[in-house]
Protein backbone atom coordinates (compact mmCIF):
# COMPACT_ATOMS: atom_id res chain seq x y z
CA UNK A 1 0.00 0.00 0.00
CA UNK A 2 1.47 3.49 -1.02
CA UNK A 3 2.09 5.67 1.61
CA UNK A 4 0.59 9.67 1.54
CA UNK A 5 1.83 12.29 2.95
CA UNK A 6 -0.37 15.67 3.72
CA UNK A 7 1.55 18.94 4.08
CA UNK A 8 -0.23 21.60 4.50
CA UNK A 9 0.24 25.37 3.37
CA UNK A 10 2.63 25.90 0.05
CA UNK A 11 4.92 28.86 1.96
CA UNK A 12 8.22 28.63 2.92
CA UNK A 13 8.01 25.46 4.97
CA UNK A 14 5.65 23.38 3.06
CA UNK A 15 7.44 23.68 -0.37
CA UNK A 16 10.92 22.88 0.77
CA UNK A 17 9.25 19.96 3.35
CA UNK A 18 7.68 18.56 -0.46
CA UNK A 19 10.09 18.82 -2.59
CA UNK A 20 12.88 17.38 -0.23
CA UNK A 21 10.30 14.07 0.37
CA UNK A 22 9.89 13.98 -3.35
CA UNK A 23 14.04 13.66 -3.68
CA UNK A 24 14.09 11.15 -1.01
CA UNK A 25 11.28 8.74 -1.59
CA UNK A 26 12.45 8.53 -4.99
CA UNK A 27 9.46 10.16 -6.56
CA UNK A 28 10.71 10.20 -10.08
CA UNK A 29 8.44 11.31 -13.18
CA UNK A 30 5.42 9.21 -13.67
CA UNK A 31 7.18 6.63 -10.52
CA UNK A 32 5.55 8.20 -7.29
CA UNK A 33 5.52 5.36 -4.75
CA UNK A 34 5.08 8.16 -2.43
CA UNK A 35 1.83 10.68 -2.25
CA UNK A 36 2.87 14.16 -1.49
CA UNK A 37 -0.53 16.36 -0.85
CA UNK A 38 0.34 20.12 -0.27
CA UNK A 39 -2.41 21.95 0.28
CA UNK A 40 -2.47 25.87 0.03
CA UNK A 41 -5.47 28.59 -0.10
CA UNK A 42 -2.96 31.56 -2.16
CA UNK A 43 -2.97 31.14 -6.20
CA UNK A 44 -0.01 33.45 -5.72
CA UNK A 45 3.25 32.62 -3.83
CA UNK A 46 5.14 35.31 -2.38
CA UNK A 47 8.67 35.30 -1.56
CA UNK A 48 8.31 37.27 1.65
CA UNK A 49 11.97 39.03 1.86
CA UNK A 50 11.23 40.67 -1.92
CA UNK A 51 8.49 42.57 -0.38
CA UNK A 52 10.22 45.06 1.18
CA UNK A 53 12.72 45.69 -2.23
CA UNK A 54 9.09 45.82 -4.02
CA UNK A 55 8.04 48.89 -1.08
CA UNK A 56 10.95 50.87 -2.05
CA UNK A 57 10.70 50.74 -6.30
CA UNK A 58 13.53 47.59 -6.59
CA UNK A 59 11.31 45.14 -7.96
CA UNK A 60 7.38 44.85 -9.31
CA UNK A 61 4.40 42.90 -8.57
CA UNK A 62 5.05 40.32 -10.88
CA UNK A 63 8.93 40.10 -9.61
CA UNK A 64 8.33 38.41 -6.20
CA UNK A 65 5.77 35.84 -6.97
CA UNK A 66 5.04 32.57 -8.62
CA UNK A 67 2.12 30.56 -9.34
CA UNK A 68 1.17 27.95 -6.50
CA UNK A 69 0.42 25.47 -9.16
CA UNK A 70 4.31 24.92 -10.02
CA UNK A 71 4.66 23.76 -6.96
CA UNK A 72 3.23 20.54 -8.34
CA UNK A 73 4.92 17.79 -10.02
CA UNK A 74 7.28 14.85 -9.69
CA UNK A 75 4.73 13.29 -7.41
CA UNK A 76 3.67 16.83 -5.90
CA UNK A 77 0.19 17.55 -6.19
CA UNK A 78 -1.04 20.58 -5.03
CA UNK A 79 -4.78 21.10 -4.22
CA UNK A 80 -6.29 24.84 -3.88
CA UNK A 81 -8.06 25.57 -1.28
CA UNK A 82 -8.66 26.99 2.44
CA UNK A 83 -8.22 23.85 5.01
CA UNK A 84 -11.71 24.47 6.66
CA UNK A 85 -10.92 21.43 8.91
CA UNK A 86 -7.72 19.41 10.80
CA UNK A 87 -7.67 16.31 12.69
CA UNK A 88 -4.39 15.22 13.94
CA UNK A 89 -5.39 12.26 15.60
CA UNK A 90 -6.89 10.93 12.05
CA UNK A 91 -3.91 12.43 10.21
CA UNK A 92 -6.95 14.20 8.17
CA UNK A 93 -7.47 17.49 6.48
CA UNK A 94 -10.33 19.06 4.65
CA UNK A 95 -10.57 20.92 1.71
CA UNK A 96 -13.47 22.28 -0.62
CA UNK A 97 -15.62 19.79 1.49
CA UNK A 98 -13.02 17.26 0.94
CA UNK A 99 -11.40 14.52 3.30
CA UNK A 100 -7.66 13.71 2.85
CA UNK A 101 -6.12 10.68 5.43
CA UNK A 102 -2.79 10.39 5.15
CA UNK A 103 0.17 8.66 6.60
CA UNK A 104 2.30 11.69 7.66
CA UNK A 105 1.24 15.38 8.42
CA UNK A 106 3.37 18.87 7.88
CA UNK A 107 1.86 21.39 9.29
CA UNK A 108 3.33 24.73 7.83
CA UNK A 109 0.60 27.13 7.62
CA UNK A 110 2.20 30.22 9.21
CA UNK A 111 0.53 33.25 10.44
CA UNK A 112 -2.68 34.66 10.16
CA UNK A 113 -1.96 37.99 9.53
CA UNK A 114 -4.93 40.95 10.58
CA UNK A 115 -4.97 44.56 11.23
CA UNK A 116 -5.96 46.44 14.41
CA UNK A 117 -6.74 49.34 15.41
CA UNK A 118 -7.95 50.14 11.61
CA UNK A 119 -4.39 50.53 10.38
CA UNK A 120 -5.17 49.68 6.97
CA UNK A 121 -7.53 53.04 6.95
CA UNK A 122 -4.50 55.01 7.51
CA UNK A 123 -1.85 53.21 6.46
CA UNK A 124 -0.37 50.02 4.72
CA UNK A 125 1.69 46.91 5.79
CA UNK A 126 4.95 45.89 4.25
CA UNK A 127 3.82 42.55 4.78
CA UNK A 128 1.52 41.88 2.24
CA UNK A 129 2.22 42.19 -1.81
CA UNK A 130 -1.10 44.92 -1.25
CA UNK A 131 0.42 46.53 1.43
CA UNK A 132 3.96 46.77 0.19
CA UNK A 133 2.41 48.07 -3.57
CA UNK A 134 0.15 51.11 -1.28
CA UNK A 135 3.38 51.66 -0.20
CA UNK A 136 5.39 52.28 -2.93
CA UNK A 137 2.69 54.41 -4.08
CA UNK A 138 2.35 56.54 -1.67
CA UNK A 139 6.56 57.09 -1.43
CA UNK A 140 6.47 57.24 -5.34
CA UNK A 141 3.96 61.17 -4.73
CA UNK A 142 5.41 61.34 -1.07
CA UNK A 143 6.88 65.06 -0.95
CA UNK A 144 8.16 65.27 2.29
CA UNK A 145 6.80 65.17 5.92
CA UNK A 146 6.69 62.29 9.14
CA UNK A 147 7.21 58.84 8.29
CA UNK A 148 6.24 56.78 11.03
CA UNK A 149 7.11 52.74 10.46
CA UNK A 150 5.21 50.38 13.29
CA UNK A 151 5.63 47.39 14.53
CA UNK A 152 1.91 47.01 15.95
CA UNK A 153 2.32 44.32 18.27
CA UNK A 154 4.61 40.97 18.96
CA UNK A 155 5.02 38.40 18.28
CA UNK A 156 6.44 39.22 14.09
CA UNK A 157 7.91 36.89 11.80
CA UNK A 158 11.50 38.27 10.49
CA UNK A 159 12.74 39.82 13.63
CA UNK A 160 14.66 42.35 11.33
CA UNK A 161 11.98 42.89 8.13
CA UNK A 162 10.81 46.91 9.93
CA UNK A 163 14.02 47.95 10.72
CA UNK A 164 15.29 47.18 7.04
CA UNK A 165 11.94 48.71 6.10
CA UNK A 166 12.73 52.27 7.94
CA UNK A 167 16.57 51.75 6.81
CA UNK A 168 15.05 51.17 2.73
CA UNK A 169 12.71 53.86 3.06
CA UNK A 170 15.55 56.28 4.34
CA UNK A 171 17.72 55.17 1.14
CA UNK A 172 14.96 56.16 -1.12
CA UNK A 173 14.07 59.65 0.68
CA UNK A 174 17.70 60.44 0.63
CA UNK A 175 18.04 59.67 -3.10
CA UNK A 176 14.71 61.59 -3.64
CA UNK A 177 16.94 64.59 -2.34
CA UNK A 178 14.05 64.90 0.41
CA UNK A 179 16.00 63.86 3.77
CA UNK A 180 16.11 67.81 5.19
CA UNK A 181 11.98 67.79 4.86
CA UNK A 182 11.80 64.21 5.76
CA UNK A 183 11.80 62.47 9.40
CA UNK A 184 11.38 58.91 9.87
CA UNK A 185 11.07 57.31 13.35
CA UNK A 186 10.55 53.45 14.05
CA UNK A 187 7.69 52.32 17.03
CA UNK A 188 7.99 49.39 18.60
CA UNK A 189 7.08 47.42 21.73
CA UNK A 190 10.38 45.66 22.16
CA UNK A 191 12.93 46.81 24.39
CA UNK A 192 15.67 46.49 21.82
CA UNK A 193 15.56 45.54 18.14
CA UNK A 194 16.07 41.95 18.04
CA UNK A 195 16.30 41.05 21.56
CA UNK A 196 16.48 37.44 21.27
CA UNK A 197 19.92 37.73 19.44
CA UNK A 198 21.68 39.59 22.25
CA UNK A 199 22.81 43.20 23.17
CA UNK A 200 25.22 43.62 20.91
CA UNK A 201 23.44 42.79 17.56
CA UNK A 202 20.37 45.18 18.92
CA UNK A 203 23.23 47.70 19.55
CA UNK A 204 24.79 47.81 16.41
CA UNK A 205 21.12 48.45 14.71
CA UNK A 206 20.02 50.95 17.07
CA UNK A 207 23.79 52.91 15.95
CA UNK A 208 22.44 51.88 11.90
CA UNK A 209 19.06 53.64 13.03
CA UNK A 210 21.05 56.30 14.78
CA UNK A 211 23.81 57.05 12.07
CA UNK A 212 20.91 57.18 9.38
CA UNK A 213 18.68 60.01 11.42
CA UNK A 214 16.13 57.39 11.56
CA UNK A 215 14.28 58.11 15.01
CA UNK A 216 13.76 54.59 17.42
CA UNK A 217 11.10 54.59 20.03
CA UNK A 218 11.96 50.98 22.12
CA UNK A 219 8.78 50.18 24.28
CA UNK A 220 6.16 51.79 22.51
CA UNK A 221 2.52 49.95 22.32
CA UNK A 222 0.21 51.06 20.03
CA UNK A 223 -3.14 51.81 21.77
CA UNK A 224 -4.83 54.39 19.09
CA UNK A 225 -4.54 55.07 15.69
CA UNK A 226 -6.25 57.88 13.68
CA UNK A 227 -5.88 59.97 10.69
CA UNK A 228 -2.48 61.50 10.94
CA UNK A 229 -1.95 59.94 14.67
CA UNK A 230 -1.03 57.27 16.67
CA UNK A 231 -1.28 57.01 20.75
CA UNK A 232 0.90 54.58 22.59
CA UNK A 233 1.75 53.50 25.79
CA UNK A 234 5.23 53.66 26.64
CA UNK A 235 7.57 53.40 29.75
CA UNK A 236 7.03 57.34 30.28
CA UNK A 237 3.32 57.07 30.34
CA UNK A 238 0.98 57.85 27.28
CA UNK A 239 2.52 59.80 24.25
CA UNK A 240 1.02 60.77 21.10
CA UNK A 241 3.16 61.05 17.47
CA UNK A 242 2.24 62.55 14.24
CA UNK A 243 2.83 60.82 10.93
CA UNK A 244 2.22 61.56 7.54
CA UNK A 245 3.06 58.21 5.91
CA UNK A 246 2.66 54.76 7.67
CA UNK A 247 3.72 51.46 6.94
CA UNK A 248 2.88 48.86 9.38
CA UNK A 249 3.41 44.81 10.68
CA UNK A 250 0.25 43.65 11.35
CA UNK A 251 -0.63 41.93 14.45
CA UNK A 252 0.32 37.94 13.57
CA UNK A 253 -1.97 35.38 15.19
CA UNK A 254 -2.45 31.49 14.99
CA UNK A 255 -4.39 30.28 11.90
CA UNK A 256 -7.96 29.55 13.16
CA UNK A 257 -7.71 25.95 11.70
CA UNK A 258 -4.99 24.91 13.94
CA UNK A 259 -6.86 26.89 16.91
CA UNK A 260 -9.23 24.76 16.71
CA UNK A 261 -7.69 22.00 17.45
CA UNK A 262 -6.25 20.16 20.95
CA UNK A 263 -2.45 21.22 18.91
CA UNK A 264 -2.44 24.02 20.87
CA UNK A 265 0.06 24.46 23.46
CA UNK A 266 -0.70 26.99 26.25
CA UNK A 267 1.07 29.83 24.01
CA UNK A 268 -1.81 29.83 21.28
CA UNK A 269 1.12 27.97 18.88
CA UNK A 270 1.89 24.43 18.23
CA UNK A 271 4.13 23.04 20.87
CA UNK A 272 6.36 21.14 19.13
CA UNK A 273 9.54 18.45 20.37
CA UNK A 274 12.41 21.39 19.31
CA UNK A 275 14.95 19.04 17.78
CA UNK A 276 12.48 16.70 15.66
CA UNK A 277 9.23 19.08 15.25
CA UNK A 278 7.12 16.32 16.03
CA UNK A 279 4.07 17.37 17.76
CA UNK A 280 1.97 15.34 20.42
CA UNK A 281 0.23 13.66 18.00
CA UNK A 282 2.82 11.11 16.20
CA UNK A 283 3.62 11.07 12.52
CA UNK A 284 2.14 15.22 12.92
CA UNK A 285 4.65 17.66 12.56
CA UNK A 286 4.75 21.02 12.78
CA UNK A 287 7.13 23.64 11.20
CA UNK A 288 7.52 27.90 10.85
CA UNK A 289 6.00 30.38 11.61
CA UNK A 290 2.85 27.81 13.56
CA UNK A 291 5.50 26.74 15.95
CA UNK A 292 6.51 27.84 19.67
CA UNK A 293 9.98 26.75 21.18
CA UNK A 294 11.26 27.96 24.28
CA UNK A 295 15.01 28.97 24.36
CA UNK A 296 16.60 28.78 27.65
CA UNK A 297 16.75 32.57 28.08
CA UNK A 298 12.47 32.38 28.10
CA UNK A 299 12.14 33.67 25.00
CA UNK A 300 10.40 31.74 22.41
CA UNK A 301 12.90 30.76 18.52
CA UNK A 302 11.51 34.04 16.38
CA UNK A 303 9.71 33.21 13.54
CA UNK A 304 11.64 33.56 9.87
CA UNK A 305 12.05 32.00 7.02
CA UNK A 306 15.77 30.06 7.87
CA UNK A 307 14.66 28.44 10.76
CA UNK A 308 11.49 27.05 9.10
CA UNK A 309 13.55 26.05 6.00
CA UNK A 310 16.16 23.62 8.37
CA UNK A 311 12.85 22.34 10.22
CA UNK A 312 11.45 21.33 6.75
CA UNK A 313 14.34 19.74 5.73
CA UNK A 314 15.03 17.87 9.27
CA UNK A 315 11.66 16.60 8.95
CA UNK A 316 11.69 15.47 5.21
CA UNK A 317 14.76 13.40 6.07
CA UNK A 318 12.93 11.87 9.09
CA UNK A 319 9.93 11.15 7.15
CA UNK A 320 11.60 9.53 4.68
CA UNK A 321 13.25 7.03 7.28
CA UNK A 322 10.54 5.96 8.66
CA UNK A 323 9.03 5.23 5.55
CA UNK A 324 12.11 2.89 4.63
CA UNK A 325 11.75 1.42 8.31
CA UNK A 326 14.57 3.33 9.16
CA UNK A 327 15.40 5.20 12.61
CA UNK A 328 15.15 9.14 11.71
CA UNK A 329 18.50 10.58 13.00
CA UNK A 330 18.32 14.01 12.15
CA UNK A 331 17.79 17.08 14.74
CA UNK A 332 16.88 20.51 14.23
CA UNK A 333 19.81 22.64 15.92
CA UNK A 334 18.50 25.88 16.17
CA UNK A 335 21.15 27.72 13.95
CA UNK A 336 19.92 30.47 12.13
CA UNK A 337 21.37 33.59 10.03
CA UNK A 338 19.79 36.45 8.29
CA UNK A 339 20.47 39.55 6.28
CA UNK A 340 19.67 42.75 7.14
CA UNK A 341 19.34 45.50 4.09
CA UNK A 342 20.69 48.72 5.16
CA UNK A 343 19.79 50.49 2.05
CA UNK A 344 22.54 52.38 -0.04
CA UNK A 345 22.96 48.89 -1.88
CA UNK A 346 24.74 47.46 1.64
CA UNK A 347 23.16 44.54 4.27
CA UNK A 348 24.91 43.18 7.69
CA UNK A 349 24.67 39.92 8.12
CA UNK A 350 24.43 38.00 11.75
CA UNK A 351 24.07 34.27 12.45
CA UNK A 352 24.21 31.56 15.40
CA UNK A 353 23.36 29.49 17.46
CA UNK A 354 19.68 30.01 18.74
CA UNK A 355 19.52 27.56 21.08
CA UNK A 356 22.66 28.82 22.71
CA UNK A 357 22.67 28.17 26.64
CA UNK A 358 22.21 30.14 28.73
CA UNK A 359 21.79 32.82 25.94
CA UNK A 360 21.73 32.64 21.78
CA UNK A 361 25.38 32.95 20.56
CA UNK A 362 24.74 35.25 17.53
CA UNK A 363 27.26 37.20 15.86
CA UNK A 364 27.04 39.57 13.31
CA UNK A 365 29.85 40.28 10.51
CA UNK A 366 31.15 43.45 8.86
CA UNK A 367 28.39 44.83 6.78
CA UNK A 368 28.95 45.56 3.37
CA UNK A 369 27.68 45.34 -0.48
CA UNK A 370 28.64 41.84 -0.43
CA UNK A 371 25.83 40.20 1.90
CA UNK A 372 23.45 42.50 -0.39
CA UNK A 373 24.28 40.68 -3.40
CA UNK A 374 24.04 37.41 -1.68
CA UNK A 375 20.69 38.05 -0.33
CA UNK A 376 19.47 39.14 -4.06
CA UNK A 377 21.19 35.62 -4.72
CA UNK A 378 19.15 33.65 -2.54
CA UNK A 379 15.93 35.45 -4.04
CA UNK A 380 16.87 34.00 -7.28
CA UNK A 381 17.90 30.79 -6.47
CA UNK A 382 14.62 30.50 -4.13
CA UNK A 383 12.66 31.40 -7.79
CA UNK A 384 15.06 28.94 -9.51
CA UNK A 385 15.02 26.22 -7.46
CA UNK A 386 11.38 25.78 -6.57
CA UNK A 387 9.08 27.43 -9.53
C1 LIG B 1 8.56 41.40 4.63
C2 LIG B 1 9.12 40.09 5.12
C3 LIG B 1 10.48 39.86 4.99
C4 LIG B 1 11.02 38.66 5.44
N1 LIG B 1 12.37 38.45 5.31
C5 LIG B 1 12.92 37.31 5.79
C6 LIG B 1 14.32 37.09 5.69
O1 LIG B 1 15.07 37.89 5.12
N2 LIG B 1 14.82 35.96 6.25
C7 LIG B 1 14.02 35.04 6.87
O2 LIG B 1 14.54 34.03 7.38
N3 LIG B 1 12.69 35.23 6.98
C8 LIG B 1 12.12 36.32 6.44
N4 LIG B 1 10.76 36.52 6.54
C9 LIG B 1 9.94 35.54 7.27
C10 LIG B 1 9.58 34.33 6.41
O3 LIG B 1 8.93 34.75 5.23
C11 LIG B 1 8.66 33.40 7.22
O4 LIG B 1 9.25 33.17 8.48
C12 LIG B 1 8.47 32.09 6.51
O5 LIG B 1 7.82 32.30 5.28
C13 LIG B 1 7.67 31.11 7.36
O6 LIG B 1 7.38 29.96 6.62
P1 LIG B 1 6.04 29.12 6.95
O7 LIG B 1 6.05 27.97 6.00
O8 LIG B 1 5.98 28.85 8.39
O9 LIG B 1 4.85 30.11 6.63
P2 LIG B 1 4.47 30.81 5.26
O10 LIG B 1 5.63 30.91 4.35
O11 LIG B 1 3.74 32.04 5.62
O12 LIG B 1 3.45 29.76 4.60
C14 LIG B 1 2.20 29.46 5.15
C15 LIG B 1 1.27 29.10 4.00
O13 LIG B 1 0.08 28.50 4.51
C16 LIG B 1 -1.02 29.00 3.78
N5 LIG B 1 -2.25 28.85 4.59
C17 LIG B 1 -2.50 29.40 5.80
N6 LIG B 1 -3.71 29.02 6.25
C18 LIG B 1 -4.25 28.23 5.29
C19 LIG B 1 -5.48 27.52 5.16
N7 LIG B 1 -6.43 27.56 6.11
N8 LIG B 1 -5.68 26.79 4.04
C20 LIG B 1 -4.74 26.71 3.06
N9 LIG B 1 -3.57 27.36 3.14
C21 LIG B 1 -3.32 28.11 4.23
C22 LIG B 1 -0.66 30.44 3.51
O14 LIG B 1 -1.39 30.97 2.43
C23 LIG B 1 0.84 30.34 3.23
O15 LIG B 1 1.12 30.17 1.85
C24 LIG B 1 10.18 37.69 6.04
C25 LIG B 1 8.81 37.93 6.15
C26 LIG B 1 8.28 39.12 5.69
C27 LIG B 1 6.79 39.35 5.80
Amino acid sequence: MSTTILVLGAGTGGIITARELCKKVCNDGEINPVRIIVFEKEKKNVFAPSLLWLMVGKRKPEQVYRNTSKVAGNGVEVVLGEIEKVNPQEKIVTVNGKEYKGDYMVISLGVEQVTEHDLDKYGYDFYTLNGATGINEQLKNFKGGRIAVLISSLPFKCPAAPYEAAMLIESFIRKKGLSNKTEISLYTPEPAPMPVAGKDLGNAVTTMLREKGINYFPQHQLTVAAENTLTFISTGGSNVAEFDLLAYTPKHQCPKVIKETALIGKSGWIEVDRNTMETNFQDVYAIGDITFISLKMGKPLPKAGVFTHYQAEVVAHNIAKKIEGKIPDKTFDGKGQCFLEMGSGKAGYAGGNFYGSPLPLVKMKTPGYKWHWAKVLFEKYWFFKYF
